[in-house]
């Protein structure tokens, strides 16, 4: 029996290349259902050629181009943000791929672990916003989580076999992103283009941002928590420009394993959906020269602060991590339209979390309002920003 896929982001840097790892593998994976939320061309080609039973289109502005391109096509066509929750949950849909953007992947991601799937979580954000709720719902329905960002995957292979081992520690790999070299006065002056080159990956605009802030691995520590039932302490973050290494667990005896490969997200893709099983690939092999490359550091939280505010977040816990992300995501999305400079990111996100309102326990309801109320206070302080 092939798998059935629901990829909710299909048009993302993370859903076309699930894509590619299902039309790599017919014999083990067929596409189900696809979902975008604004590139109907992209949307429109990838039905035509993967024939699923459905596609969403978030935007319902979108809805008639995409119903008349695939009208000669078996596909159902549906669109807005409810339709995405509802495909999530359809019943043949084994695993459901979250590679959607940011917030908008906590409530499809509620939907489809309430419906018992298997989850390939790509959507980092649902578990920093809301790990807590995300835990205790795929405990109670039975869904599994299998990790697809690529120092997770990591881990999670690290530990097939450990069941009974308690972890002591995680070293998560982290590239450094475009400006480790750099000083934190020439951070002041750089550009959106300079940004967007991460040296290593090959990702969407808003995580190369995130990865050039550090943000993203301050996102991945928490990530990592909630993933693995790890104290922030314990999860030390090392950086390893070369990114060979995606991460490691250190167990009780002393002894550290590792997850080693070239930096392919299709890899950990193909994990999530084949798991325990290994898919065959010809992708390139390591070489004693790639061993060889290998450095290490420690990282400058006084040069990314966001790292260091994503501990304290985690410290605080309740709803501080989803004041963080939200900060976060209105921040960058006025730096990648030139709004803003790189370093008021920071700034940003260290008032919000200065002035947000901390709730200890927060409900779904709790989750939703501190995002909107933390969009727009932001928002607010960017347009007290660019008057100055
Ligand atoms: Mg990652």
């Amino acid at each position: 029996m092939k798998k059935q896929i629901a990829i909710l982001g299909s048009t993302g840097s993370i859903g076309t290349q699930a894509l590619e790892v299902i039309a790599e593998n017919p014999e083990m994976f067929e596409a189900y259902t696809l979902t975008a939320n604004n590139n109907a061309d992209l949307l429109i080609e990838q039905a035509k050629k993967h024939i699923p039973e459905s596609v969403v289109i978030a935007n319902e502005s979108l809805y008639g181009k995409v119903r008349d391109a695939l009208k000669e096509y078996p596909v159902k066509v549906y669109a807005g943000s409810d339709a995405i929750a509802q495909v999530a949950e359809s019943g043949p849909v084994d695993t459901v791929i979250t590679a959607m953007m940011g917030y908008s992947g906590l409530y499809p991601t509620i939907k489809a672990i309430k419906s018992g799937k298997r989850i390939a979580l790509a959507n980092k954000e649902t578990l920093v916003v809301a790990g807590e709720l995300i835990n205790s719902l795929a405990s109670e329905y039975r869904s599994e989580i299998i990790p697809v960002d690529s120092e997770h995957s990591a881990i999670f292979q690290c530990l097939a076999g450990e069941e009974y081992n308690r972890i002591s520690k995680i070293f998560l790999t982290a590239s450094g992103g475009p400006f480790l070299k750099y000083t934190k006065a020439e951070l002041q002056n750089v550009t959106k283009a300079e940004a967007l080159k991460h040296p290593k990956w090959n990702m969407g605009a808003k995580i190369t941002i995130d990865s050039a802030t550090m943000m993203n691995k301050g996102f991945e520590m928490i990530e990592a928590k909630w993933l693995f039932g790890v104290a922030p302490d314990d999860v030390k973050v090392v950086i390893h420009p070369q990114s060979i290494i995606h991460s490691m667990v250190e167990f009780e005896d002393g002894a550290v394993k590792a997850q080693l490969g070239i930096p392919d997200m299709k890899l950990p893709i193909a994990y999530a959906l084949s798991y325990p099983a290994r898919v065959c690939s010809d992708r390139r092999r390591l070489t004693v020269e790639d061993f060889a490359s290998m450095r290490f550091e420690a990282p400058d939280t006084d040069k990314f602060p966001l790292l260091g505010y994503a501990y304290e977040a985690i410290r605080c816990g309740g709803n501080t991590p989803c004041i963080m992300n939200a900060a976060n995501e209105i921040a960058v999305a006025a730096f990648l339209s030139d709004r803003i400079r790189f370093t008021d990111i920071e700034k940003l996100v260290y008032t919000a979390l200065d002035k947000g309102t901390h709730i200890a326990a927060p409900g779904y309801e709790d989750y939703v309002a501190t995002d909107t109320e933390v969009r727009k206070s932001t928002e607010e302080n960017i347009k007290r920003l660019t008057l100055q």
